[in-house]
């Protein structure tokens, strides 16, 4: 029986440990003694070494009933800012925070409901399939820790990540994203006296902003540019503007051509300025970051069918759903392993209004035992 009690208790005890992306590493330890404690086999994977993190990614392995290979369960470790010395605070069945930061649901409601379903088995003896836990580091950074995972770790083909909203939704598509930095370089010169010896940096960027479209491009591509930095002063020709933004795409090609289009547009309007002669000013500098790539998982996989049968069987729905974001999933399935995103009932995350409710949380850890006995059962 899930016990909604203790499993707030440990959520909020997780929360109150601070794991802000690159520092996990005291929630990583509590975790990996929490885990053994529940029979699991635990290792620190090499990854801080990539990430910058005070710890690597850690996995727990349970060894189960039956010879199917293990099932991945995955949740992320850190939080982003601000996240330190969360107060939870509990009140008619909502936990929020003191409004001070964060609450930290995203993704430790996911711990909280892992450990939870865990403990059921254990306390019931339930039978149960092969596991492999997957905690990651830096999800909040851009996935830093599941994209320097040690593979070698893993066996598992499928599985579920929880960190999104809804429990009763299954995440099945999500996009790829690029993350494009653009530094347009023109040359200083005082505003008043010599301005005909400057180049704007910022009329160039703005010129070629100026000629994009920006936000929802299709049902499937989105962009946007999100950070301007530039210029030191009003009395100053601005040399240097750098301008930060990102393309979104469920479809691989669109995404290409879209980053693309982008690029031009700030060649261009850099090219087309009249001071400018071959390998002279203004110039501009682009950097295109792959941020992750996108996974789709169809809709007659097991790791749906499994998600189905488990809703079906507590009476309830299951919506497929669509990402606009990108998660640890998106990291495992490129790794061809097929990776679900269960909810967890996270709200308003990313924001000191975050909260979870007791009862989705509870609605989240039915999910997962179902699935682990569906699983079981095939
Ligand atoms: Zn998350």
């Amino acid at each position: 029986m899930i016990d909604a009690n203790r499993m707030v208790e440990s959520f909020m005890d997780l929360v109150r440990i601070d794991s802000v992306s690159r520092e996990e590493g005291r929630l990583a330890a509590y975790l990996q003694k929490q885990l053994e404690a529940l029979g699991a086999e635990t290792v620190f994977d090499g990854s801080a070494g990539q990430t910058g993190s005070d710890t690597g990614n850690l996995i727990a392995r349970f060894n189960g009933h039956g010879d199917q290979p293990p099932l991945l369960l995955s949740a992320h470790m850190d939080t982003v800012e601000p996240g330190r010395g969360i107060q939870p605070i509990l009140k008619s069945g909502r936990i929020t925070s003191d409004g001070t930061t964060i609450l930290g649901a995203d993704d430790k409601s996911a711990i909280a409901i892992l450990l939870e379903a865990l403990q059921v088995i254990k306390t019931s003896g339930r039978p149960h399939p092969p596991l492999e836990l997957v905690f990651s580091t830096c999800e909040e950074i851009g996935l830093l820790g599941a994209k320097n995972l040690d593979w070698s770790l893993i066996s598992a083909r499928q599985g579920y990540v929880l960190d999104t909203r809804d429990p009763e939704g299954l995440v099945v598509r999500a996009p790829s994203a690029n993350r494009l930095k653009f530094t347009v370089v023109g040359r200083d010169a005082h505003a008043g006296s010599t301005p005909e010896k400057g180049i704007s940096a910022i009329l160039v960027a703005a010129q070629a902003i100026a000629t994009l479209e920006l936000g929802r491009l299709d049902a499937e591509t989105t962009c946007n540019l999100g950070v301007i930095k530039g210029g030191d002063a009003t009395n100053i020709v601005p040399k240097i503007v750098q301008v930060d933004g990102e393309v979104r795409s469920h479809d691989d090609g669109k995404l290409a051509e879209v980053t693309q289009h982008m690029i031009n547009a700030f060649e261009k309007a850099a090219a087309s300025h009249p001071e400018r002669r071959q390998g002279e000013l203004p110039w501009v500098n682009v950097d295109v970051h792959p941020d992750f790539k996108r996974t789709h998982i169809p809709n007659d996989h097991a790791v749906v069918e499994m998600a189905r049968a488990a809703a079906a069987r507590l009476d309830r729905p299951l919506s497929l759903q669509v990402a606009g974001g990108g998660s640890d999933a998106n990291v495992f399935f490129q790794q061809g392993i097929m990776t679900g995103v269960l909810g967890t009932g996270m709200t308003d995350v990313h924001s000191v209004r975050e909260y979870v409710e007791l009862e989705d949380m509870v609605k989240a850890c039915q999910m997962v035992l179902e699935i682990l006995d569906i699983y079981h059962q095939s």
